[in-house]
């Protein structure tokens, strides 16, 4: 199964999305998680202008296919395989982060309505962020947008809302209104369940490969977003190292990456 780009530009950026995302450090078991199903061949990628479907910009689809296991002598018996798809229509931080959450709570297999429920009712009820930028964005993506859904749909989107979060702070664009930090203090109960609940459920599902390769990445994209000058240093970086360099040097330690790549390549 391979991934469908309508260009490479899309490809290069997508990659480039992803790897930003790095820069969560509560992301990290989740894109990981992403990366083995996509090298398993089991999801895939695929870029293309579709209207109206979740969040306007993307969906995650999941596929039942049957196939007959050959390794059994028995052809009678078939095996049902799931088959994943994200869609994305609109090649953004947030898009993705979306429809990847809805991917890996797939495929953790849990379910959102025992301690996830009670975490994000904890942060939620009756608590309002005090940073008026971050408040905000949580009343427009986890409370008017819910209306739009199902209620059995909510602690789903309430799940991956809470990623598209994270992926708007500042950690990961460097014009976001509020730190990762922020939003990870004021669903204190959420983020703890991520960590301590989730994060080592799908450990288990992840390549370890990848997982050991990640955290290679992952100290190539650290920058200090504590620093007022974080733009300068950000643009003298992108300065010294040329554009050429700089995706070299990270495919080279990075070599899933470019596997990944090439095995996307039609
Ligand atoms: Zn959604």
């Amino acid at each position: 199964m391979q991934s469908k780009f309508e260009n490479n530009q899309d490809k290069e950026k997508l990659v480039d999305i992803f790897i930003k995302l790095y820069r969560i450090e509560i992301f990290k078991d989740g894109l990981d998680l992403i990366l083995s199903k996509l090298k398993e061949k089991k999801l895939q990628f695929e870029i293309r202008l579709i209207k109206g479907w979740d969040t306007n910009q993307g969906c995650f689809l999941t596929q039942k296919k049957s196939f007959i296991d050959k390794a059994v002598e028995k052809i009678d018996k078939i095996f049902y395989r799931q088959e994943l798809k994200i869609i994305i229509r609109n090649l953004s931080y947030n898009v993705l982060a979306h429809e990847m959450a809805h991917c890996f709570e797939f495929e953790s297999g849990i379910s959102l309505n025992e301690k996830f429920r009670e975490a994000i009712a904890l942060d939620m009820n009756g608590r309002e962020a005090d940073f008026v930028p971050l408040k905000s964005q949580i009343k427009r993506l986890m409370i008017d947008a819910l209306k739009n859904y199902k209620p059995e749909q909510f602690l789903s989107e309430l799940f991956a809302r809470y990623f598209e979060l994270l992926s708007i702070s500042r950690n990961v664009c460097q014009n976001g209104d509020f730190q990762t930090q922020e939003v990870m203090d004021f669903f204190v109960n959420t983020t703890n369940f991520i960590n301590k609940i989730f994060n080592p459920l799908i450990k288990k599902q992840i390549n370890i490969d990848i997982a050991d390769k990640s955290f290679l990445l992952i100290e190539q994209i650290k920058f200090d977003v504590n620093e007022k000058k974080f733009q300068e240093n950000f643009n003298s970086y992108a300065k010294k190292t040329e554009p050429k360099k700089w995706t070299g040097s990270i495919n080279s330690n990075a070599k899933w990456l470019n596997d990944w790549k090439k095995s996307n390549k039609d």
